[in-house]
Parts: structure tokens; sequence; C-alpha cells
């Protein structure tokens, strides 16, 4: 059994900070090369990747356009991570259609786009592949005041689950990991005040924020042979949240 990924070509969206950096340093660290794609300059994650001994490289994708964004994505891929994602907050009542389309675009059509992409190229080649899609907790709850994540993180599980069905004969096995909460740029407010801080860690069995590394452990397992037969699963890592 190997959890070893040497020589394998991965590419990560939204690497150049938070859960996406680290899970592109976990995959250098298993011996993937990783394309770090973000719509800024990813070369702090490039770094990180090499000071760990892995090997990186960075590019330019911004996930805005998804069509064009998957228009250049790399032909010769083994591994895709959708990580890029945004969040927009206003009342259900009063959500503007800007902040449904935006969302819905970046979270979901690009996720759509690229895994159809990726497939196309690997089945064109007869190449098997690993595509790990990153989700939520609200995949699974509602939430509040964020019905755009929400549909669209909802959207995530499905698609992850019907690739997984139309590609796994193909060797193409798709999955998702599902974070609980995360200490990134996107939770800073949430961790900033002290009510709500304390309101989510007496939710959380593990009681602690999770850090980047708790998902990139768990995207990086997934790329392995040794997750072969692992497909169309959307894994919770979120110390114990959903079990609650
Ligand atoms: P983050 O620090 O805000 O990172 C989000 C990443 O997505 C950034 O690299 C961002 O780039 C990128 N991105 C946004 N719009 C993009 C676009 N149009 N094109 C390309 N890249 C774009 O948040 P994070 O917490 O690491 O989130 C990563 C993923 O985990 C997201 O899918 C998020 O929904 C999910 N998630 C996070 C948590 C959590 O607790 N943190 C929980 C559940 C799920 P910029 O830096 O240029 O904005």
């Amino acid at each position: 059994m190997s959890f070893r990924i040497d020589g394998a070509q991965a590419l990560v969206t939204g690497a150049n900070t938070g859960i996406g950096q680290a899970i592109a340093v976990g995959l250098a660290q298993a011996g993937a090369h990783v394309i770090c794609a973000g719509r800024r300059s990813c070369a702090d994650t490039v770094a990180a990747c090499q000071s760990a001994g892995g090997s990186a490289s960075e590019m330019v994708l911004d996930l805005a356009d998804p069509a064009a964004a998957a228009e250049k994505l790399p032909e010769d891929l083994d591994i895709l991570v959708n990580n890029a994602g945004i969040i927009r907050r206003a009342d259900s009542v009063e959500f503007s259609e800007a902040d449904w389309d935006d969302v819905m675009d970046t979270n979901l059509k690009a996720v759509f786009m690229l895994c159809q992409r990726f497939a196309r190229n690997a089945q064109a080649a007869g190449r098997a592949g690993r595509i790990v899609n990153i989700a939520s907790l609200l995949s699974f709850q509602g939430g509040i005041r964020v019905p755009s994540y929400t549909a669209s993180k909802h959207g995530v599980a499905g698609l992850t689950k019907i690739f997984a069905n139309e590609w796994a004969a193909k060797g193409i096995m798709v999955n998702a990991v599902a974070p609980g909460y995360i200490a990134t740029n996107n939770t800073e407010a949430l961790r900033n005040d002290p009510d709500r801080n304390q309101a989510i860690l007496d939710r959380i069995p593990a009681g602690r924020w999770g850090a980047p590394e708790d998902i990139a452990g768990a995207v990086t397992f997934l790329c392995t042979p040794a997750a072969k037969y692992i497909t169309g699963a959307v894994l919770n890592v979120d110390g114990g949240w959903l079990a609650r």
C-alpha cells in the first residue's frame, strides 16, 4: 500500500493562501509536482512547497470566467483539486443576483467545467486520475444568510457523486472533503467576534478550530494509491462538528 504520489502532476486552485496553500504543500511533500493556480501570484506557495522538499510551479487561473479557466487547464494532469471558493453574506430576502451569480460561477460552475475538462483530457489519453473537490459543512447544513454559498456547496457534493458514477470505470476517482471551521482569511471575522468564536468552539468536539494542514492530510490521502477504491465520498474533516 502506498501513500506516495511521486511524479504525479497535480493542480490546486486557489493555492495562494489558506487551505489551498496547505493542500499544495501536502501534495508536494507526497511527491507530486504541484501547479499552484491562483488569480494572483502563488509564489509564496511555490516557495513553501520547495522548502518542504517538493516540486512546484505557478499559473494564473481566474475562475470568475469558468469556461475561459477550463480552456487554460494543463492537459497532462493526474490530480485536480478544486479548492478556490468565495462567500457572500446577506439575508436571503435581500440577496442580490450578483451575489448569487458570482458565488455560483466560482464555487460550482468552475468546478463543473474544470472537472469536465480534466476528465476529457484524461480519457483522451487513456489516463487514470483523481479529483478532490472542497465542499463544506454547508454541503449538509443550511447555514444562514449565505444562500448562494449553501447552494453551491450542496452542488459540489452532488457533482462529486455524479462524476464518480460516470468516471470510476475509466479510473478517475472523484471525492470531496468537507472542512469544518478552519482558521483562514475566510473565517477571520468569525474568530474576531468573541461570542461567535466561543459558540463555535463550544460545539466542536475536538475543542479547537481546524488548521489548513488538517484538510491537506485528507486531500493528499485521497490522491494516493492507498485510496484507490474510494470514489463518490464526501469526507468530513470537522473535529466532530457534524457528529454532534
Ligand atoms: P481563503 O483563504 O479565502 O481562500 C480562498 C481561495 O480561493 C483564495 O486563494 C482565493 O484567491 C481563491 N479564489 C477566490 N475567487 C477566485 C477566483 N475567481 N479565481 C481563482 N481563485 C479564486 O479561504 P479558505 O478557507 O482557504 O477556503 C478554501 C476553500 O475551502 C473554499 O472553497 C471554501 O469555501 C472552503 N471551506 C473553507 C472553510 C473554512 O472554515 N475556512 C470551511 C468550509 C469550506 P484570493 O486570495 O485571490 O481571493
